[in-house]
């Protein structure tokens, strides 16, 4: 049995820094260019990888540089990427657009992404999912996580409404406050019956809600780029509650390595190591 299995999305991640966003139909002139390893899946998969778990990945790329290189990533980092399908479709894109102070926004376009066959996760404690895969792969596979007793963690991203069904599936969501806002709140969630609800909110931490609502404050750090803090706590919160951490133990840990995540530029590149991590936590105590 493994520790974390991830179903999730492989992108390669085009960045481009400016001073401020665009408005729509206007342009503006970027001050960097860069290309990333990215997507959700992957990111996620990578950080509970470096926080020290056992992690398979299962999604797909397409038959190109982009995609030999992400699963190269993926490989490197220790994630078990045998079950990353190469498909007839390209490989996914993410533009993202980050400004001055670190804040970003992003145009998924999913490619291959969107065709991820039917395929078996191996046992694990903990299976991890977001939403740049198609919702019955994630449904699918916490069915089967769920015959098999694991920790089910959604993290709805990008947000789109959930039926009852898939959220019953679901044992921890763990939503940002844009995505908590869209699946109508944190009592609909447990109305559904999501047993805990972890809400994300940058630099002002975390609200827990599972039957007690407790907000935590966040590690105190510099903000380089925000990208890659959500999936830095998604999997490293995956990784420790595989390790045996209690709820609130995994949160402060995923807390730390979200904070450091923001500290340096891009996705994969941001992902702190489980000794960094426990170097803030022990900091910051
Ligand atoms: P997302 O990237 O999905 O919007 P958040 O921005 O809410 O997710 O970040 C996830 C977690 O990472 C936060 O709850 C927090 O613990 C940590 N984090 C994010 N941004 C900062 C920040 N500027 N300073 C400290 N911690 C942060």
């Amino acid at each position: 049995m493994i520790d974390v299995a991830v179903i999730g999305s492989l992108n390669l991640d085009l960045v481009a820094r400016c001073d401020r966003h665009p408005d729509p139909g206007e342009t503006v002139l970027g001050t960097t260019y860069a290309e990333h390893p990215g997507g959700k899946g992957l990111n996620q998969a990578v950080a509970a990888a470096r926080a020290g778990a056992t992690v398979a990945l299962l999604g797909a790329v397409g038959d190109d540089e982009p995609g030999r290189r992400l699963r190269q990533t993926g490989a490197t980092a220790g994630v078990d990427v045998s079950r990353v399908a190469v498909s007839a479709a390209p490989t996914g894109r993410a533009l993202i657009v980050v400004d001055d102070r670190g804040e970003n926004s992003i145009v998924v376009v999913p490619g291959a992404n969107a065709e991820l066959p039917d395929g078996r996760l191996p046992a694990a404690r903990v299976v991890l999912a977001q939403l740049e895969v198609p919702l019955a792969s994630v449904t699918a596979a916490f069915e089967a996580a769920r015959a098999t007793g694991a920790t089910t963690v959604l993290n709805p991203a990008p947000a789109q409404p959930l039926s009852p069904t898939v959220l019953a599936l679901c044992d921890i969501v763990v939503p940002n406050e844009h995505e908590v806002e869209l699946l109508g709140g944190v009592a609909a969630l447990h109305g559904a019956g999501v047993g805990t609800v972890i809400t994300t909110r940058g630099a002002a931490g975390v609200v827990v809600s599972d039957g007690t609502t407790t907000e935590l404050a966040a590690f105190a750090v510099d903000v380089v780029d925000t990208t890659g803090a959500g999936d830095a706590f998604c999997g490293n919160l995956a990784a420790r509650l595989a390790a045996g951490d209690d709820l609130h133990d995994a949160i402060r840990w995923a807390m730390a390595a979200g904070a450091l995540a923001v500290g340096v530029s891009g996705a994969v590149a941001s992902l702190p190591t489980g000794a960094a991590t426990q170097e803030l936590m022990a900091l910051q105590a």
